[in-house]
């Protein structure tokens, strides 16, 4: 097909989702307890990627090379193939469409794994594929286990490339996978432990705010989450305070509510695994500030937990938490926090808020992680690459660099009666 159809088929799945984004948004928070305004604006999002990569579909190309001698040379940029796509349960439909959206634009094909925790959305955009005339066979979605069909896909000689996003530990089970068959190309998005660090001339209520969205936002089971809260010395005690007083107002019941900022975690083993951390927090010197314990006995709200006086020898100060947990460390300078925020085996995101826009770049150029921001936090958009250095993955999502991940370049070089210059 050619490319600008292809492009125009991609609209129109994002037409169909537009037609239909409230039902989207109520089967998202049904299926993974994220309040529903998030859901929503997740699917907002999802549909402005499909619109980047319609409008790409027709735009990346090969270049033409100053070869030496009496040769031309050029490359093409050919369609990787047959993509496996495996997912979490976290943002269902954004990373359905940050995955299907670059296939359809590049000319691939893919079968898709949504989590078995999450399959429903996946399931309603199978449908919705079906409607806008993509042809069959070009987006299969196939609901199943990890250990099956997630692995079945990792270990098939006919799968060109995966893309994954999930856990540390799967993604290195994905390599080894790839090593041990046909050595297909991997993309993995996976954990981090994000510093988000605040700096005693920055605008302390904006930065308070910032913090406490950046880990509390969908229970904090979010992967670039801002889950090392850095505060200079001169405005820790403050910060604390205020960051304990907007825990304990944030809202939390059902996610249908449009009064809840937050809703369930996804099930009950991540509740347990999230409360397990709070005790450890607890057990291991840190200075409880704010909530600590689950809400009730039905469903899997935790309430809203602040950490202060966190230190990187800590569980809750190393390892990724997933859940409504913030952890607040204490700094003096400008290169102690530098080397604190990169000793991690993580480097997915970061932060920084000053007013001082040297020390701002200082800190921005010099962490090691795929996206900083600067005065803000989460600020993702179709354009703008998506992903992690270290341990938090390889390759990108999003943005241009995201659809390069899904072409081979090929080089074709021939042989001319002349020289070139
Ligand atoms: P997970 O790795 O357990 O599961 C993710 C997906 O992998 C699921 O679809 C699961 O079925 C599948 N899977 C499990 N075992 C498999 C195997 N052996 N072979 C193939 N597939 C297999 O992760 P999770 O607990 O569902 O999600 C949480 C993790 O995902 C966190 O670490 C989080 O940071 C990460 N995450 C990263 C991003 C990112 O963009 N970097 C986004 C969201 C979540």
């Amino acid at each position: 097909m050619d490319p600008s159809n292809r492009g125009r088929l991609l609209n129109k799945l994002a037409d169909l989702m537009e037609r239909d984004i409230v039902y989207l948004a109520s089967l998202e928070t049904l299926d993974c307890g994220k309040s529903f305004a998030n859901a929503y604006g997740n699917i907002q999002f999802a549909i402005g990627v499909a619109r980047f990569y319609a409008g790409a579909a027709d735009k990346l190309g090969g270049d033409t090379l100053p070869a030496d001698g009496d040769y031309f040379a050029y490359t093409r940029k050919e369609p990787i193939g047959v993509c496996g796509q495996i997912i979490p349960w976290n943002f269902p439909v954004v990373l359905c469409m940050e995955k299907l959206s670059p296939v359809l634009a590049s000319g691939c094909t893919c079968v898709l794994k949504p989590a078995e925790q999450t399959p429903l959305t996946a399931l309603y955009i199978a449908s919705l594929v079906v409607e806008a005339g993509i042809p069959t066979g070009v987006v299969n979605i196939v609901p199943g286990y990890g250990e099956t069909a997630g692995a079945a896909l990792t270990e098939h000689m006919d799968v060109d490339k995966i893309s994954f996003t999930g856990s540390v530990e799967v993604g290195r089970l994905i390599m080894k996978a790839s090593g041990d068959s046909n050595l297909k190309k991997v993309v993995l998005e996976l954990g981090g432990k994000s510093p988000n660090i605040v700096f005693d001339d920055a605008d302390l209520d904006k930065a308070v705010e910032c913090a406490h969205e950046g880990i509390m936002v969908d229970m904090g089971q979010v992967c670039c989450a801002g889950s090392r809260t850095y505060v200079q010395a001169g405005i820790y005690d403050e910060f604390v305070k205020r960051s304990a007083e907007r825990a304990a107002r944030r809202t939390v019941g059902s996610p249908f509510d449009l009064g809840n900022e937050n809703g369930t975690l996804i099930d009950e083993i991540q509740m347990n695994k999230v409360l397990d951390f709070i005790e450890s927090g607890k057990s291991q010197g840190a200075r409880l500030v704010c909530g600590g314990s689950r809400i009730g006995d039905k469903g899997y709200f935790i309430k809203p937990t602040v950490f202060a006086d966190v230190t990187e020898d800590m569980r809750i100060g190393c390892e990724e938490i997933f859940g409504p947990v913030q952890s607040i460390f204490k700094f003096e300078t400008v290169e102690e926090v530098i080397e604190k925020a990169n000793k991690t085996q993580y480097g997915l995101a970061a932060a920084v808020h000053t007013k001082d826009v040297e020390r701002a770049l200082t800190v921005a150029h010099s962490v090691r992680a795929g996206m900083i921001w600067v005065n803000n936090y989460f600020n993702a958009q179709p354009q703008t690459p998506f992903g992690g250095y270290k341990m938090s993955g390889n390759g990108r999502e999003l943005g241009l660099d995201g659809l390069r991940e899904y072409f081979e370049t090929k080089c074709v070089i021939i042989k001319l009666p002349n020289r070139n210059s």
